[in-house]
């Protein structure tokens, strides 16, 4: 197997990545960063943009990422398809795979993997994918003016996404497989409270349906041990809140990840407690997941990596 040896490894190419390779390009590390399996990330999968500073018009999510990949490479970073599939990362320097064919090993390493919303899993969420389906709602909320909406889940994420939904939706409907919410008790009594939020507890949504996009969606309502009613809800709107899951299964054997699998790193740094490693964006993130706060953490692996690389 060939190996190549980098000063500065980028492993994921939403936010984070490229931020923290602008960086280290800028600062002459000659970073190499491998896409995976999204290029640009999360971001690429969302239609417009209003909330990254800088956009006084909004900017589509896939050419926000084209701007910040190119923004990249005019300081030099070597941006390449590939995705990394394993890592060693018990001495330094650090080891990867890449498309299981080539070795790599790095001085210093990101990761910015990001993390993957979790969906149901029904076909309609593909057919409908950017057209009624969405698992941000601070990303696509903003459509639903005045509009009736579903969020999916039973968690604090979703009773966050259908209170935010609700100050913008005429209607909001919370989906809850369980007889009861899993959020904290605050979410809880804030989303029963709330008039313009029905939470619809032992219920599924099994399939989405409209000509144009999303017009409604099928659910089953459990009604004891072997009863069930079936109907349909007129949604423009189907938010997904079930979770998300942190790429971060490769680099397990060597960080310190919660229970879900986020990196854990050292209080507001981005340093995993490896030497010269470090985790940015989503895939450390548990709680605010947005392009800008990736970017702001990807600017502080940056700066860390090359303090270490420097040393
Ligand atoms: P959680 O794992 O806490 O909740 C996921 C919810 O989705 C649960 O209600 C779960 O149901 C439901 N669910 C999962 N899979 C399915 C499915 N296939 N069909 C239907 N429902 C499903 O995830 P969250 O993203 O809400 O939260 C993650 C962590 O982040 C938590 O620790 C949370 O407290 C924290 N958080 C904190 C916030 C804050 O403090 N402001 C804001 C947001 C999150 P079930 O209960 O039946 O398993």
């Amino acid at each position: 197997m060939a190996t190549e040896h980098v000063k500065c490894l980028i492993i994921g190419s939403g936010p984070a990545g490229y931020t923290a390779a602008i960086y280290t390009g800028r600062a002459n590390l000659s970073p190499v960063l491998y896409e995976g399996l999204q290029p640009g990330g999360q971001l690429t999968t969302t239609t417009e943009v209003e909330n990254f500073p800088g956009y006084p018009d909004g900017v589509t999510g896939p050419v926000l990422m084209d701007d910040l990949r190119k923004q990249a490479e005019k300081f030099g970073a070597d941006i390449r398809h590939g995705i990394v599939t394993k890592a060693d990362l018990s001495k330094a320097p650090y080891t990867f795979e890449v498309d299981g064919e080539k070795e790599i090993t790095a001085d210093a390493v990101i990761i910015s993997t990001g993390a993957t919303a979790k969906y149901l899993g029904l076909e309609d969420e593909k057919k409908y994918a950017g057209m009624g389906v969405s698992a941000c709602a601070t990303c696509d909320g903003f459509f639903y003016r005045k509009k009736k909406v579903a969020v999916v889940g039973g968690g604090d994420t979703a009773c966050e996404e259908a209170i935010y939904l609700a100050s913008l939706a005429s209607e909001v409907y919370l989906v809850v497989r369980k007889p009861y919410l899993r959020a904290s008790q605050i979410m809880q009594e804030r989303v029963m409270n709330h008039p313009k939020i029905k939470v619809l507890f032992e219920h599924n949504a099994v399939g989405l349906y409209g000509d144009n996009g999303v017009e409604g969606m099928h659910v089953v309502k459990r009604m004891g041990e072997a009863d069930e009613e079936r109907y349909d809800i007129a949604i423009d709107g189907f938010f997904l809140a079930i979770g998300h899951k942190p790429n971060s299964d490769i680099f397990k054997p060597w960080l310190k990840t919660d229970e879900v699998g986020y990196i854990i790193t050292g209080g507001n740094t981005p340093c995993t407690g490896v030497p010269g490693v470090f985790a940015a964006g989503d895939v450390a993130d548990p709680h605010y997941r947005q392009a800008i706060t990736a970017a702001g953490s990807g600017c502080k692996a940056a700066i860390e990596a090359e303090r270490f690389l420097n040393k």
